[in-house]
Parts: structure tokens; C-alpha cells; sequence
């Protein structure tokens, strides 16, 4: 298997002023493509730092990729060290990127200055692949005495992100890759370990050259994904079908979808396919549900509206909960979280409505232990209601109540549409 290190460069990361997510994404796109991340390192912007890790990681590993360092500034020397490194006496002008500074400094309305038009010089030992979103090349070295090829890729996030496809598609062509196959299905409502020992049976009879990978979020349940290594026999994908389709079998409706997904997405999904209509009332989530089913495209198809209805008055007043109710079983209850979906579903005139009512934390009502919500669904076919408990803070607490919200919801409208 190919291996690759990521190293990512910059003062900044060591100092916690910057988040290492160029790591991340990268690790992540190498990954899906069957190359194996042996090693992330952060350096310093340090010369004889960044000299003596690149020329280890280029020793050991067939692709090396840094991020950072290659700006107009004093403190990007990574292209300098790269120049030392590859043995190369001068740079050269690259006519796709310069023209590319020019356009990027047009459109943000600046002057072009020496600094950046020298963004456009490129170590005559280096290939260039054009950055489209920054003024900084991306650049790629095969020729370093270690033997791994370098991509030399820019800090800036999203000029990092966007470079990842093409710097893939290089890798492709120069490596000897296997085809690895992956299939995705999404699980909601139950914890890793529960799943882990639902599934150990399966999971220790899959066939060698088929893994299996955990990738829980907290907002999307967790995502069982299925690679297969030896993707060019002919059977791999049958193989592959066999077992999603076994595996969907055993977890039955925690499965929400067949391939990599969300909760908003195929909760938007159902109601879409059948032309029906949704709103919320949301006091713990405070917009969450909402916020979380408007940004699928497409949602104004389906979804109403919501009321964020935090305050007591609010709930009676606007949603009509009986003040009777809200006495007799407390705010955070079952019969309010019923009536409070009865409510915005009355109001908006909506097919089904969704509603929470629950304690983020950190401080409690003194009867529901904190981390406590109740989530009610109402539709054509009546209300339902169903209770969670998290013990996380304030803020990963709502993620949950909302994607509970939402899970449940998804399991209302399966079994109803
Ligand atoms: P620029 O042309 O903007 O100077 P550059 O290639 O020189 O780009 P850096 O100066 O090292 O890159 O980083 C630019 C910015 O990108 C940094 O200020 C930092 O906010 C962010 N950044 C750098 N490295 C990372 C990283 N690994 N993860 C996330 N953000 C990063
Ligand atoms: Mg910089």
C-alpha cells in the first residue's frame, strides 16, 4: 500500500492560534483512496526544521504533502527550503499561475506587488499545478534525494481543500494504486459500543480483504463504511452488496440511509417523495431543527416554518399548550412536548410537526435530571412521543436533542408514508 505523510507547517498551529484542519481533510481524501497515512507532523516556520523533516518523511514514505508556508510573507520559507532541497539554482516563471495572481488581485480590487508576482517563480526542479483559488502555486517534486514525490500545497484551508483533487488525481497517475471500493450506510440511535457488540458476529466473518470502518458525528448518527481493497476482481462489488445488504438486515430501521448521508437530508427526502408538509416547535433546540432542515436545498418544498417558543407564555400563547398541562406534568414532559407538536402543526397547517422540550444544561428543573428531552411527532395518523437522555455539555447536548428530533421524526415517516 502507497504511504503518505502529511506535514503541515506554520507557527501559528504550534502556538493554538490555528486549527490543523488541512491535516484532517487531507488525511481524509488520502484515505478514501486506499493510500495510508503513516504520519501528520506540525512544524515550526523553521528552516532547519522544515529541511530535516522533509527530507525524513521524504525518505520514507512515496508521497509527502505540506501545507503552508508558501505565501508572500518573511515567514513562508517553504519554498526556499524546497529549492535547497531539490538541488535547484533558480526559478522560473509560471505563465498559468501569474496569470492567475493577476486575475485573483483584479478581483479582490488590490495592486499586484513584486511580492506577489514572485508567488508566480517556481523552482526550475518543480512541476507546477495551478492553484485556481489562491496566488500561491502548488507545486510537486519527484526528483528529492529521499525518493517521495512532494506536494507542496498552500495553508489557507479552503486554496488546501481545493487542491486535494487534483493533487489526488496526480497521485493516481504516478502510483501504483489498487482499486478500493467503499460503501457507506448511515445508523442513528445507538451507541458505538452497543453497535460493536450488535454486529461482532458479522463483522469477525468478513472476508479478508473487506474492513469495516466506525465514523461516528454526533449529528449524523454513525456512518459503517465497507472498504474493499481488492476492488479490481470482478466479484468486489457483488461481494461488497452482500454484505451491506446482511448488515442492513441485522440493525433493521437504526439504519437511515444506503449510502453516506444525513438526518435532515433523508428526513427532507421522505417528505419530499411524498408531498408532504413539516414545521417545529423547538424550546431546548432554540432553532437547531430548523436551522439543520433548511440547509438542505430544496427544503422550502417541504418545510414551513417553526416556532422557537423558549418561554412558558410562548407555548400557551402562541401554540395553545393548555396551561393545565404545563401544571399537571411540568414543562418537560411528554404530554407538553405532544401538545406543543399538536400546536405548530394546528398552527401552520403543516402534515407533521415536530416539537422538543428538554433541559441542555447546565442547570436542571430539580425534577428531570439535566440532558433530559422529550421529542414529540405529530401527523395525520395521531402523536407520539419518546424521551432521551444525554450527558454531554450544553452546546452537545442540543446537537443530540435535534438530531433525535430528527431520527425520530425519520422513523415516524417510514412506517407512515
Ligand atoms: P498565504 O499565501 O495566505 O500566506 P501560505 O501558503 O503561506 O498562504 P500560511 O501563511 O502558512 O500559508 O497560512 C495561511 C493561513 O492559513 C494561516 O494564517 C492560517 O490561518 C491558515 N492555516 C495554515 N495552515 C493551516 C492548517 N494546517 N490548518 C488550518 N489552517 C491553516
Ligand atoms: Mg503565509
Amino acid at each position: 500500500m502507497t504511504s503518505a505523510s502529511i506535514v503541515t507547517i506554520g507557527d501559528e498551529i504550534l502556538i493554538g492560534q490555528v486549527l490543523d484542519t488541512n491535516s484532517l481533510n487531507l488525511a481524509r481524501a488520502l484515505e478514501e483512496k486506499g493510500i495510508h497515512v503513516s504520519r501528520m507532523l506540525s512544524i515550526g516556520d523553521n528552516r532547519e526544521d522544515i529541511k530535516a523533516t522533509l527530507e525524513a518523511e521524504t525518505a520514507r514514505n512515496a508521497v509527502v504533502i505540506t501545507t503552508g508556508g508558501l505565501g508572500p510573507t518573511k515567514d513562508d520559507i517553504t519554498k526556499s527550503v524546497l529549492m535547497e532541497l531539490s538541488g535547484s539554482k533558480s526559478c522560473v516563471e509560471h505563465p498559468g499561475q501569474l496569470e492567475m495572481v493577476h486575475r485573483i488581485l483584479k478581483n479582490r480590487g488590490l495592486d499586484v506587488l513584486p511580492a506577489n508576482l514572485q508567488q508566480a517563480m517556481v523552482p526550475d526542479t518543480a512541476e507546477v499545478i495551478v492553484n485556481q483559488l489562491g496566488t500561491a502555486p502548488i507545486m510537486v517534486f519527484r526528483n528529492l534525494p529521499g525518493g517521495g514525490t512532494l506536494y507542496a500545497l498552500p495553508g489557507l484551508p479552503h486554496e488546501a481543500v481545493g487542491a486535494i483533487h487534483d493533487v489526488l488525481e496526480d497521485i493516481c497517475s504516478h502510483q501504483h494504486l489498487g482499486k478500493i471500493l467503499h460503501r457507506s450506510i448511515m445508523v442513528y440511535g445507538i451507541a458505538e459500543s452497543a453497535l460493536s457488540a450488535k454486529i461482532a458476529a458479522w463483522e469477525d466473518a468478513l472476508p479478508a480483504d473487506i474492513h469495516l470502518a466506525y465514523l461516528p458525528n454526533p449529528l449524523t448518527g454513525i456512518r459503517l463504511r465497507l472498504s474493499c481493497y481488492s476492488g479490481e476482481k470482478a466479484d468486489a462489488s457483488e461481494r461488497m452488496e452482500f454484505q451491506i445488504a446482511t448488515l442492513k438486515q441485522l440493525l433493521g430501521n437504526l439504519v437511515y440511509a444506503d449510502a453516506d448521508s444525513d438526518l435532515e437530508t433523508e428526513v427532507g427526502r421522505l417528505l419530499k417523495e411524498s408531498g408532504k408538509t413539516l414545521s417545529a416547535a423547538e424550546s431546548c433546540t432554540g432553532g437547531e431543527i430548523a436551522h439543520l432542515i433548511t440547509s438542505v436545498a430544496g427544503s422550502s418544498a417541504y418545510f414551513l416554518g417553526s416556532v422557537t417558543s423558549y418561554a412558558v407564555a410562548v407555548k400557551e400563547k402562541v401554540l395553545g399548550v393548555p396551561s393545565s398541562v404545563i401544571e399537571k406534568h411540568g414543562v418537560v414532559s411528554s404530554e407538553v412536548a405532544a401538545a406543543m407538536a399538536d400546536g405548530v402543526r394546528n398552527l401552520t397547517g403543516s402534515d407533521y410537526a415536530v416539537a422538543t422540550t428538554g433541559l441542555a444544561g447546565p442547570s436542571g428543573d430539580g425534577v428531570n435530571p439535566v440532558g433530559t428531552v422529550w421529542i414529540g411527532v405529530a401527523g395525520p395518523h395521531g402523536t407520539s412521543t419518546v424521551s432521551r437522555c444525554y450527558k454531554n455539555d450544553r452546546k452537545r447536548n442540543i446537537e443530540r436533542f435535534a438530531a433525535s428530533a430528527l431520527d425520530f421524526l425519520r422513523i415516524v415517516l417510514e412506517k407512515e408514508l
